[in-house]
């Protein structure tokens, strides 16, 4: 297979670029080979440098609801373009695209807009800090909520304490207010709370975690975590960059009921563009200045472009009564599909899915947190992701992260992925 054209793209990048991505996973060390370089997308394909062509479960990882270069949102963003691409000054698509936010997502009353994912992690967890007087935070290992330090904590030694940083660069300081418990352990919330009754501001967590792969929260998980938050006064912060308008219009707040004081959002509300926002309780969320004490701010946030890709996204979603459905249900063919093919070869797996996500981790486990995720045969799955590769089908580059359908792919696409995934597997195996 010819990658020659990616292969000295990438050459060229790492004369210029640290490690030659601006995104670590990009670079394929989890499975090894040299990153293939794109040009150009359309509905569910994408297309490289050497003009190979590929099914794309990656979209982005996770924006692209409806497919690359959805028509609408192509119109959108030329239209806004042609206006001005910023102005510095409020526009009137920022209340626009929070209308849509604020009509589909239950618990959001206000919202804010950022740039990215992570300033909105970062700014919900101050506004919490700023609206409680705690310092404190819970996180759930494996839980990913963008590379802020407060959040590249890992579990300390023994269970309960305190963390200890991931990474070089972020202090001891920062590492003793995060607290990193299992995903899935009501007990251990439980636990942390009464040795910390008033230290802990806010709980945040993924409700439905996909950055360990794919994993779902027992029955009544959630709501635990939303009583042991009622109770002891701090807050609960749905990070739903990821789920939000993924799993369904509403978020996982509405699949399961469960209503959090602060929701992040990103990836599918800017439709491809770079977007994130938070929003919740009007009471608490007037905590942000200028109404409030607590400072957060961007040069580009809610940029008419950014804005532009939102609205067209969210309209589709929000004007098409079966588009989760659709989903849900050819998602659920992929799986099933794979299902019987790694049946078939004896290869040891278990899957989570949920709407248009889903991971099928190479164990025989089942997978309910990072300890069980962490079983996964990785070396097989980076022979398996190589040889889709070569088949035409872009996975994602690591076991640990979830696949995305999107709107433009059908059902003819998952025959054809599932033939290739039978050919891989069975030559993975060798
Ligand atoms: C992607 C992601 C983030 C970070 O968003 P960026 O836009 O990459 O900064 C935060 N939380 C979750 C759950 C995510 O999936």
């Amino acid at each position: 297979m010819s990658y020659e054209r990616s292969i000295s793209a990438f050459a060229r990048a790492r004369n210029v670029i640290a490690g030659g991505v601006n995104s670590p996973v990009r670079a394929f060390k989890a499975v090894g080979g040299s990153p293939v370089f794109m040009k150009s997308g359309k509905g569910a394909v994408l297309c490289d440098l050497d003009d190979r062509e590929y099914i794309d479960y990656v979209l982005s990882w996770g924006p692209l609801l409806l497919g690359h270069a959805y028509p609408a949102v192509v119109k959108a963003v030329t239209l806004a373009a042609a206006r001005g691409s910023s102005f510095g000054a409020p526009t009137e698509a920022e209340s626009e695209l929070a209308e849509l936010i604020c009509a589909m997502v239950p618990s959001i009353e206000r919202v804010r807009f950022t740039s990215s994912g992570t300033e909105a992690t970062m700014s919900t967890v101050r506004l919490a800090r700023g609206f409680t007087k705690r310092d404190a935070i819970v996180k759930f290992a494996g839980c990913y909520h963008g590379h802020g330090d407060s959040f590249l904590i890992a579990a300390g030694s023994g269970a309960l304490t305190n963390g200890v940083p991931n990474s070089p660069g972020i202090t001891e300081g920062t590492a003793r207010d995060t607290i990193v418990l299992p995903y899935n352990d009501a007990a251990a919330v439980e636990v942390a709370f009464a040795k910390n009754p008033d230290r802990i501001a806010a709980v945040i967590v993924e409700p439905y975690p996909g950055n360990m792969g794919f994993v779902l929260p027992h029955p009544g998980y959630l709501q635990a975590l939303r009583d042991a938050c009622t109770r002891y006064g701090a807050l609960l912060i749905f990070d739903e960059v990821m789920t939000g308008f993924r799993v369904g219009r509403g978020g996982v707040q509405a699949r399961e009921n469960v209503l959090p004081d602060l929701t992040t959002l990103g990836k599918v509300i800017g439709g491809g563009l770079p977007v994130g926002a938070f929003g919740g309780r009007k009471d608490i969320m007037e905590g942000l200045s200028p109404d409030g004490p607590v400072y957060q701010a961007g040069t580009l946030s809610g940029n008419p472009l950014a804005m532009a890709a939102g609205i067209a996204t969210l309209k589709a979603v929000r004007d098409d009564a079966t588009l989760f459905d659709r989903l849900d249900i050819l998602t659920k063919l992929l799986c099933d599909g794979l299902h019987e093919i790694f049946t078939k070869h004896g290869v040891p797996h278990y899957s989570n899915q949920a709407g248009s996500m889903f991971c099928t981790f190479l164990t025989a486990d089942p997978v309910t947190d990072l300890a069980s995720a962490m079983t996964a045969d990785t070396a097989l799955y980076a022979k398996f992701f190589h040889g889709m590769l070569d088949h035409g089908f872009y996975l994602a580059p690591s076991q640990f992260e979830t696949a995305f359908v999107s709107t433009a792919h059908t059902t003819t696409d998952v025959e054809h992925t599932l033939a290739a995934a039978d050919a891989a597997i069975g030559q993975a195996l060798g």
